[in-house]
């Protein structure tokens, strides 16, 4: 009999135990027929922002269209420069494009893969508006080394906390920390929606009220523009669902840290692996969890065998993709780490089998020391 794969990720599993509530959900917002800013969408907002510890949550149809709000709601455009960390996926720059400013790519730290806070200050310029503190693969970045720079520079701070939906830094929720946050619904993040899907969240009644009418053409009431936005709403469908995966949320991201943290005990110390490393102050909620491989081609055509989902998350830094890579920047921890970095599975309903069997392809590929 062939071997059973082990997937990368799977939503089928999740949608099992939750499959009645969700149906139910959906069937009373077509009932209601509230397909646009409905009741249902208020109502997960209010949630939201309650479990994010901010006063405001203003729901938009995707993580880049929340970052591109958040900017534009800084009042951010042509001319301006944005700092954003190289690693990341592309969104976070694309953002900053489509807000008219330019994305100043910065290089990450070694260990976290986050930006690093030290390289930040050398790329300020009088352009300068904010920084955007990426809280990569479910760990937030060091938000005091960044914040400290910012209130020097007096840059605001935006949090991409796309793949880190209740994640903690020094006790506090990613969401929390920044002038304004911003979460992807992506069906694959720790909280996804049955599509696409975002959120803006801050402290700033007046951002979050410049969010919401950005994201509903400019208007301040139906009809009456006093200026130009977009159609970026989330549609009521997918709030309903969100908030029947709401209350599961700390119980997945606990499955996925012990998940994190059983991987972490079996493969330190591997010959030719290191394993991610979980910061001072962060509790990270592993959206992804990424090893470094000393010779990753030779690991990955061992997954291959042994039929073991994997991904890479970055292959190419985002300065030396496409559309950015005219300007010419290299950035060398970024470039290394790029060629290492490989992603395990991990979803909360991953089974010690499954994982076992990650492990033992793992240990069998005999990777060289680094
Ligand atoms: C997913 C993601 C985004 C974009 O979110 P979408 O909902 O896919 O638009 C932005 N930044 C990061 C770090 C992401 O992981």
């Amino acid at each position: 009999m062939p071997l059973e794969p082990v997937p990368f990720f799977d939503l089928k599993v999740q949608y099992a135990p939750i499959r009645a509530a969700i149906d139910r959900a959906v069937a009373a917002v077509i009932d209601d027929a509230s397909f646009v800013l409905g009741p249902d969408v208020r109502r997960f907002e209010d949630s939201f922002a309650k479990y994010c510890n901010v006063a405001h949550c203003v729901t938009v149809h995707s993580g880049t269209a929340a970052l591109q709000l958040a900017i534009q709601a800084l009042d951010i455009g042509p001319g301006h420069e944005v700092i954003v960390p190289a690693n990341s996926f592309v969104a976070t720059a694309e953002a900053v494009h489509y807000a008219g400013a330019r994305p100043v790519f910065v290089d990450v730290d070694p260990d976290t893969f986050n930006i690093d806070a030290r390289l930040v200050e050398e790329h300020v310029t009088e352009r300068t508006r904010a920084i955007i503190a990426v809280h990569l693969y479910g760990q937030p970045a060091d938000m005091e080394a960044v914040g400290e720079v910012a209130h020097r520079y007096n840059l605001h701070v935006i949090e991409d906390a796309c793949q880190a939906h209740g994640a903690l830094y020094g006790g506090r929720r990613t969401g929390s920390i920044g002038d304004v946050a911003c979460f992807s619904f992506y069906p694959g993040k720790n909280l996804g929606c049955a599509g696409d899907g975002g959120a803006v969240v801050t402290a700033s009644e007046s951002i979050a009220g410049r969010v919401a009418r950005l994201r509903n053409h400019g208007g301040l009431s139906r009809y009456e523009h006093e200026l130009l936005g977009h159609n970026f709403r989330l549609d009521s469908i997918q709030t309903a669902v969100l908030s029947v995966k709401l209350p599961y949320l700390d119980e997945w991201n606990r499955a996925r840290r012990e998940l994190a943290s059983y991987y972490t005990s079996c493969l330190e110390g591997c010959k030719g692996i290191k394993t991610p490393l979980v910061a001072a102050k962060c509790e990270s909620v592993f959206h992804l969890y990424v090893l470094r491989a000393s010779d990753r081609a030779r690991l990955i055509s061992r997954f291959e065998e042994a039929r073991i989902g994997h991904s890479i998350h970055y292959p190419k830094p985002v300065h030396l993709l496409a559309p950015f890579r005219k300007e010419g920047v290299r950035l060398p921890v970024c470039e290394a780490a790029s060629r290492q970095i490989i992603s395990l599975p991990l979803f909360p309903e991953l089974t010690r089998v499954q994982q076992d069997r990650v492990i033992q392809a793992i240990v069998d590929a005999d990777l060289p020391d680094f």
